[in-house]
Protein backbone atom coordinates (compact mmCIF):
# COMPACT_ATOMS: atom_id res chain seq x y z
CA UNK A 1 0.00 0.00 0.00
CA UNK A 2 1.33 3.19 -0.71
CA UNK A 3 -0.05 6.50 0.35
CA UNK A 4 0.84 9.93 -1.03
CA UNK A 5 -0.06 13.03 1.07
CA UNK A 6 -2.13 15.68 -0.17
CA UNK A 7 1.24 17.81 0.07
CA UNK A 8 3.30 15.24 -1.58
CA UNK A 9 1.53 14.93 -5.16
CA UNK A 10 3.90 16.40 -7.96
CA UNK A 11 2.10 18.17 -10.41
CA UNK A 12 3.32 18.89 -13.38
CA UNK A 13 2.25 21.91 -15.91
CA UNK A 14 -0.05 21.13 -19.07
CA UNK A 15 1.45 21.28 -22.71
CA UNK A 16 0.42 24.49 -24.07
CA UNK A 17 -0.14 22.52 -27.14
CA UNK A 18 -2.87 20.51 -25.76
CA UNK A 19 -4.23 23.44 -23.20
CA UNK A 20 -5.29 26.98 -22.94
CA UNK A 21 -4.50 28.74 -19.71
CA UNK A 22 -3.04 26.98 -16.90
CA UNK A 23 -3.32 23.57 -16.48
CA UNK A 24 -1.64 21.01 -13.89
CA UNK A 25 -1.96 16.95 -13.87
CA UNK A 26 -0.61 14.27 -11.15
CA UNK A 27 -0.54 10.45 -12.35
CA UNK A 28 -2.39 8.89 -9.50
CA UNK A 29 -2.35 5.27 -11.21
CA UNK A 30 1.14 3.69 -10.55
CA UNK A 31 1.99 0.83 -13.16
CA UNK A 32 2.26 1.50 -16.98
CA UNK A 33 1.03 -1.80 -17.64
CA UNK A 34 -1.80 -1.80 -16.57
CA UNK A 35 -4.39 -1.42 -18.80
CA UNK A 36 -6.43 2.16 -16.67
CA UNK A 37 -4.82 5.10 -16.23
CA UNK A 38 -5.73 7.81 -13.80
CA UNK A 39 -4.84 11.13 -13.60
CA UNK A 40 -5.47 14.26 -11.56
CA UNK A 41 -5.99 17.58 -14.11
CA UNK A 42 -6.24 20.72 -12.28
CA UNK A 43 -7.78 24.14 -14.14
CA UNK A 44 -7.83 27.71 -13.18
CA UNK A 45 -10.44 29.37 -13.68
CA UNK A 46 -10.54 29.86 -18.00
CA UNK A 47 -8.44 27.17 -18.82
CA UNK A 48 -8.94 24.23 -20.79
CA UNK A 49 -8.67 21.40 -22.90
CA UNK A 50 -7.65 21.53 -26.76
CA UNK A 51 -10.45 19.58 -28.54
CA UNK A 52 -9.35 15.69 -28.46
CA UNK A 53 -11.01 11.93 -28.60
CA UNK A 54 -9.74 8.66 -26.08
CA UNK A 55 -9.67 5.44 -28.09
CA UNK A 56 -11.97 3.57 -25.23
CA UNK A 57 -13.72 6.73 -23.85
CA UNK A 58 -12.93 8.33 -20.91
CA UNK A 59 -14.33 8.58 -17.24
CA UNK A 60 -14.21 12.27 -15.32
CA UNK A 61 -14.81 12.60 -11.55
CA UNK A 62 -15.53 16.43 -10.39
CA UNK A 63 -13.29 16.28 -6.98
CA UNK A 64 -13.35 20.12 -6.74
CA UNK A 65 -14.52 23.11 -7.95
CA UNK A 66 -16.98 24.30 -11.45
CA UNK A 67 -16.24 23.16 -14.45
CA UNK A 68 -17.42 22.81 -18.33
CA UNK A 69 -17.12 20.18 -21.12
CA UNK A 70 -18.48 20.33 -24.68
CA UNK A 71 -19.13 18.55 -27.70
CA UNK A 72 -19.58 18.95 -31.32
CA UNK A 73 -22.82 19.51 -31.09
CA UNK A 74 -21.62 23.41 -30.08
CA UNK A 75 -23.50 23.33 -26.41
CA UNK A 76 -21.61 23.27 -23.24
CA UNK A 77 -22.55 21.55 -19.92
CA UNK A 78 -21.76 23.01 -16.23
CA UNK A 79 -20.09 20.48 -14.33
CA UNK A 80 -19.26 20.67 -10.38
CA UNK A 81 -18.06 18.78 -7.43
CA UNK A 82 -18.99 15.23 -7.15
CA UNK A 83 -20.12 15.11 -11.25
CA UNK A 84 -18.96 12.11 -13.33
CA UNK A 85 -19.31 12.85 -16.96
CA UNK A 86 -18.74 9.92 -19.51
CA UNK A 87 -17.49 10.79 -23.00
CA UNK A 88 -17.79 7.30 -25.64
CA UNK A 89 -14.70 6.08 -27.38
CA UNK A 90 -13.42 8.58 -30.21
CA UNK A 91 -16.47 11.47 -29.62
CA UNK A 92 -14.04 14.86 -29.75
CA UNK A 93 -14.87 17.20 -26.89
CA UNK A 94 -13.53 19.47 -24.51
CA UNK A 95 -13.36 19.95 -20.66
CA UNK A 96 -12.43 22.51 -18.30
CA UNK A 97 -12.90 24.88 -15.36
CA UNK A 98 -15.66 27.36 -15.23
CA UNK A 99 -14.20 31.60 -16.20
CA UNK A 100 -14.64 31.97 -12.37
CA UNK A 101 -13.72 28.60 -10.48
CA UNK A 102 -11.16 26.47 -10.69
CA UNK A 103 -11.99 22.45 -11.41
CA UNK A 104 -9.79 19.93 -10.42
CA UNK A 105 -11.14 16.42 -12.04
CA UNK A 106 -9.54 12.89 -12.45
CA UNK A 107 -9.45 11.32 -15.62
CA UNK A 108 -10.34 7.22 -16.24
CA UNK A 109 -9.16 6.01 -19.40
CA UNK A 110 -7.48 2.76 -21.13
CA UNK A 111 -6.74 2.45 -24.56
CA UNK A 112 -3.58 4.51 -24.51
CA UNK A 113 -3.06 8.02 -25.44
CA UNK A 114 -5.35 10.91 -25.56
CA UNK A 115 -5.77 11.84 -29.23
CA UNK A 116 -5.53 15.51 -29.80
CA UNK A 117 -6.89 17.48 -32.72
CA UNK A 118 -4.06 20.04 -32.12
CA UNK A 119 -7.29 22.78 -32.24
CA UNK A 120 -7.89 24.95 -29.50
CA UNK A 121 -11.41 25.47 -27.77
CA UNK A 122 -11.76 29.14 -28.98
CA UNK A 123 -13.15 31.76 -26.88
CA UNK A 124 -16.45 31.39 -28.85
CA UNK A 125 -16.53 27.49 -28.31
CA UNK A 126 -15.82 28.08 -24.75
CA UNK A 127 -18.82 30.53 -23.93
CA UNK A 128 -21.25 28.12 -25.54
CA UNK A 129 -21.71 31.10 -28.24
CA UNK A 130 -21.22 28.97 -31.14
CA UNK A 131 -24.92 27.32 -30.79
CA UNK A 132 -26.66 30.72 -31.19
CA UNK A 133 -25.44 31.17 -35.04
MN1 LIG B 1 -11.24 14.08 -22.52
Amino acid sequence: MEHTPASRLEWSPGSIDTFTGKVWSTPMSRDPDRPVTVIGVLFEPGARTFWHSHPEGQVLYVATGVGRVGNADGRITEIAAGDVIYTPAGESHWHGASPTSPMMHLSITSGGATVWDKRDVSDQEYSGASEAQ
